[in-house]
């Protein structure tokens, strides 16, 4: 089959070498009608070439790219290899006593529109994303059956995402192996459970495992308030570094539950000093701060939301969510207390989260000290090329 060549204008052929994976509509000379997730090549206007990657007619990210190396097909040895490859230096790189991880993490590990997330060894978990990784399924599917052996693979395309490529989301889907409920993996030693079926995402929040570390770290003595807890597992790493005591908010009643469990498989006895509480973090926040009550007193809040933007044009509104909901966090604490706040927005750059924290302390009267950041987990892989990838970004703060 021939594989359409595109011709890259000249100012975006730098970026495209240097590893970034996108191309947007304005890079191309031409927008031929092909159809969504066809395969193109990209050359350079002397007929270079430059990268192989799949096309979507209608999406400013016009082309992402899957390979660098001419000649190369996209066939059931491309995807047998690059897991096996990206499995090698992921594992390679994790802390001690830690089975949880990705796998895939889309673009930045050369394979967009695809996630996978692995439990254990004993499941994986991946997602699709776009309509160019879509007519992938049977070889992703085939390779991963062929690096973890038995294992329960399921895919959780239930994404309304997918919608904006032109794909249906998909129901949630065992697609070899078994489960009989949520399966079990560890993280820095830690025990947890991820619930592959029905859980959010692809059943844990795996990208915080370095600020779950540092929580652990500081939690030690400290009444902890874990907001937006989803399994309770930043909850967990306080409890297990010495916390006296977790509050942990979530509206899920199910991610409660699991939570529950969580405590009690790493031998947290719960005797009132960890509790779970389905509530709007926001309403409990403010009625906390009006009532005061010595059961609401705290020293370190956990602060990870969902993401307030899905995409760019969400910018100011989610800078304003961010900024009221830490002035909250803020109001509640007293100097020397710690905040750990997160934003997961894509489109919510570094500094413009740090500049929306600072704002929120100003309001709430307080001065504070950055005492650490955090990006994603590396094993969420953020390219030197591709800074848009950092999505993930934790604060942690000591109140003077
Ligand atoms: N910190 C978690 C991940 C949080 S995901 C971890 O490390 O595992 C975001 C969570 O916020 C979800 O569990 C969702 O149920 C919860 N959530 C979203 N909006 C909420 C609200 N207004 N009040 C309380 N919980 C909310």
């Amino acid at each position: 089959m021939d594989i359409p060549s595109l011709v890259v204008r000249d100012d975006r052929v730098a970026p495209l070498k240097a590893g970034h994976p996108w191309l947007f509509s304005r890079g191309l000379k031409d927008a031929p009608r092909l159809a969504p997730g066809s395969l193109v090549e990209l050359r350079d206007s002397r007929g270079g070439f430059l990268a192989l990657g799949s096309y979507h007619p209608a999406n400013t990210i016009r082309v992402r790219v899957m390979s660098r190396r001419e000649g190369e097909k996209i066939d059931q040895a491309f995807f047998d290899s690059r897991l096996a490859e990206l499995r090698r230096r992921k594992t390679a790189l994790l802390p001690p006593l830690t089975s949880g991880y990705r796998l895939v993490h889309a673009d930045a590990d050369g394979l967009p529109g695809l996630v996978v997330d692995v439990y254990g060894e004993r499941a994986a978990v991946f997602q699709i994303h776009t309509a160019g990784m879509e007519q992938f399924r049977g070889m992703i599917i085939k390779a991963l059956a062929g690096l973890f052996k038995d294992a329960a693979l399921v895919e959780r395309s239930d994404l309304e995402a997918r919608r904006q490529e032109g794909l249906e989301p998909r129901k949630a889907r065992l697609h070899a192996g078994s489960l009989d409920g949520p399966v079990a993996f560890s993280e820095n030693g830690l025990h947890f459970l991820a619930d592959l079926m029905q859980g959010q995402k692809t059943g844990f929040f795996l990208d915080q495992r370095d600020a779950r570390a540092a929580a652990a770290g500081l939690a030690a003595g400290r009444r902890v308030l874990n907001l937006f807890s989803y399994s309770c597992a930043f909850g967990v790493a306080a409890a297990k570094g010495g916390a006296a005591g977790v509050l942990n908010v979530d509206s899920s009643r199910p991610a409660l539950e699991l939570g529950r469990r969580q405590f009690a498989l790493n031998d947290l006895a719960s005797e009132g000093a960890f509790e779970f509480r389905e509530a709007d973090v926001f309403d409990w926040l403010q009625a906390a701060i009006r009532s005061r009550a010595p059961g609401t007193a705290v020293d370190f809040i956990i602060c990870d939301p969902p993401a307030f933007a899905r995409k760019r044009d969400d910018l100011d509104e989610a800078l304003r969510a961010y900024a009221g909901l830490n002035r909250l966090c803020f109001e509640l604490l007293g100097p020397g207390g710690l905040l750990l706040t997160s934003s997961c927005s894509g489109s919510v750059a570094p500094e413009e989260f740090q500049s929306a924290v600072r704002l929120a302390a100003g309001r709430a009267g307080r001065q504070a000290r950055i005492i650490a950041s955090f990006g994603q987990a590396q094993d969420h892989t953020l390219s030197l090329a591709f800074p848009e990838g950092r999505y993930l970004k934790t604060l942690v703060l000591e109140l003077v």
